[in-house]
């Protein structure tokens, strides 16, 4: 297993990556786009741990194997800083902690990283801070910013970095990675890459999770129950706890596996006694955990929109006649019957209906307000 494994459906990418390594004398800004789920952090990641790699060959450089590429995974080495956030926008006392941190030379590895994963997520006047930085990084400096895509982050910091730019990864791509990474079945596989729409992380947990699956379904089949306003308002209340369920259950399993990597990267077993030498960096990891909680809950309520326009999306497919395939296939036979009952201007309408929700909900809105706004206009 090499660091690049899991970058499925991106070729070109890792192509150019494994290059930029082997060369050993990179560009000291890059800038990682892509949309959600089709991994750009873990391509800066991935990067990150082959520039570390301790393999002397640099044709070998992301090995997966050596202390370097391990707990670069991980999320520990000493020489590679990422910061995630929770927040809407990333503070400017962040920011300054990070270019400080930039100064540094590297401890123990070849470079001092230090990833941005939200760097869509900046104010200008943090970017005017940041471009300074960027522009003129000391020697062993490496700045990896991600963002969804390249027009996300001022013009100024994206000129000045090199583009890595992800695609989303076809549906067969996605579902042979969970079958070979995961081990789960290939008609599976194939059922809920589709499903997720290609995003990887969405896709493992719906092949995992039977919970999982059995809440996106009641998300996706909502407009079968929508019938009159007293039953839409309740069906916004569904959905803000469904979503709700979902945050929580993701989180659960998310934190569950970071801890276990943190502690195998560590050399511990879950039974082990922590020695007081590493107790700092797990409670940093359950520090972070929990500012993330409400960042995933917003996420959480947006991809139960997206997931139930995928049932719109899919209806409209049919009303056109349109030869692509359902995301949801396993409701063919209701899809239909759904179809046939109204028209292509219909659904239109009831998708913009839930793309101006998501643009509520974005802007702050109380979830249950525009959930209530949403669910009425869709029964028009
Ligand atoms: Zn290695």
């Amino acid at each position: 297993m090499s660091v690049w494994d899991d970058l499925q459906g991106q070729a070109p990418v890792v192509t150019a990556l494994r290059r930029a390594a082997a060369e050993g004398a990179p560009t000291h800004a890059w800038l990682f786009t892509g949309p959600p789920g089709s991994g750009r952090s873990n391509a800066a990641r991935a990067f990150a741990a082959a520039l570390q790699c301790e393999r002397p060959d640099p044709a070998d450089r992301g090995c997966g194997q050596c202390h370097a590429c391990h707990t670069v995974l991980a999320g520990t080495h000493a020489d590679v800083t990422r910061m995630a956030t929770d927040k809407v926008t990333i503070a400017i006392a962040e920011v300054r902690a990070l270019i400080s941190r930039a100064q540094d030379k590297p401890s123990s590895g070849r470079w001092r990283i230090i990833i941005i994963e939200d760097a869509d997520r900046m104010v200008e006047r943090t970017t005017n801070v940041l471009l300074k930085a960027i522009e003129e990084p000391p020697p062993r400096t490496l700045w990896m910013l991600c963002a969804p895509s390249p027009a996300d982050v001022i013009v100024t910091i994206r000129s000045r970095c090199r583009p890595v730019g992800l695609r989303i990864p076809p549906v067969d791509d996605v579902a042979a990675l969970l079958t070979r990474r995961d081990g789960v079945e290939p008609a599976t596989a194939l059922t809920v890459a589709r499903m997720a729409q290609s995003h990887i992380g969405v896709a493992r947990r719906l092949a995992r999770d039977p919970e999982a699956r059995a809440r996106r379904d009641e998300i996706v089949t909502l407009p079968l129950r929508l019938s009159d306003v007293s039953g839409a308002v309740r069906a916004a209340g569904t959905l803000v706890d469904l979503a709700q369920a979902d945050a929580e259950a993701a989180t659960v399993a998310r934190n569950a596996t970071e801890k276990a990597e943190l502690l195998t990267a560590l050399g511990l077993t879950e039974q082990d006694k922590v020695p007081p030498a590493v107790r700092s960096q797990l409670k940093h990891l359950a520090d972070e955990q929990k500012r993330r909680a409400t960042r995933s809950q917003r996420d959480a309520l947006d991809r139960a929109m997206t997931d139930l326009s995928t049932f719109y999306r899919d209806v409209l497919v049919l009303q056109l006649g349109a030869r692509s395939d359902l995301v949801n296939g396993h409701l063919d036979i209701t899809l239909r019957e759904f179809a046939a009952a109204s028209s292509p201007e219909t659904t239109l309408r009831r998708i913009d209906a839930i793309a101006e929700a998501r643009e509520r909900l974005a802007a702050n809105v109380a979830p249950l307000l525009a959930l209530e706004a949403m669910t009425v206009s869709l029964l028009s």
